[in-house]
């Protein structure tokens, strides 16, 4: 499989990519410890994953092992995280991608909890899709969950919940990932404040549709 879109890092950026983005994701509250993970593809075929169980403050790039999509591992690092066969399936199926963030954020894990999908009830949800939609829940850490998340995945959305659990992003670049799993947690907070005092007015689908093509442009000049 040829990678057409999704931005290739070398083995050294991927890992380091890893060690800055594992920070920043819980910095900014979308984790806590050792929760959640994140990995850079390093072509088409192989990714840098974050380590099973390292805090993320003590990741350093030589800890973060480098995996081809048949999840042998290729450049050695600490064991890799317990979601690494859902990173490797959606490397597999989607060109595009060149970073996954997953997250169990509070506000996007409480409607994963609801098995509803967010809704379009702010306009950046256009970054993901027309929702945010729900993949029928599995048990954490196995391969049927990577399935399930790349068949709610599709080829158009980009991220999708996890029921009963938490939160997949993806985008062409690790950064770019984490900027949409934080667009998930603001959209389904956002979502929910208004449906506890309201009911929330949706975004017509043509209007989705339009945002959707003008956030492809400024994807383009990020
Ligand atoms: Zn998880």
């Amino acid at each position: 499989m040829t990678n057409t879109s999704g931005d290739d890092a070398t083995g050294r950026d991927a890992r380091e990519a890893v060690k800055r983005y594992g920070r920043e994701m819980l910095e900014k509250g979308l984790t806590k410890a050792t929760g959640g993970n994140v990995s850079r593809r390093t072509g088409p075929e192989g990714f840098a994953i974050s380590p099973s169980g390292v805090p993320y403050p003590e990741i350093e790039p030589e800890d973060v092992p480098i995996l081809d999509l048949d999840g042998d591992v290729v450049h050695d690092g600490k064991k890799p995280s317990n979601e690494v066969d859902m990173h490797r399936l959606v490397y597999a199926a989607r060109d595009d991608v060149g970073g996954i963030v997953h997250t169990h954020s509070p506000y996007a894990s409480t409607f994963a909890s609801l098995n509803d999908p967010i809704r379009p009830s702010h306009y950046l949800i256009a970054f993901i899709g027309d929702k945010v939609p729900v993949a029928e829940y599995v048990t954490y850490g196995t391969e049927a969950l990577g399935r399930k998340a790349v068949a709610a995945l599709g080829e158009e959305y980009n991220a999708c919940l996890l029921a009963n659990h938490g939160v997949l992003a993806v985008g062409d670049t690790l950064g770019s990932a984490l900027e949409t799993a934080e667009m998930v947690e603001y959209c389904a907070r956002i979502h929910y404040q208004a449906r506890a005092i309201g009911e929330p007015e949706l975004l017509p689908d043509e209007e989705v549709d339009h945002l959707r093509e003008k956030f492809a442009d400024y994807g383009e000049e990020r």
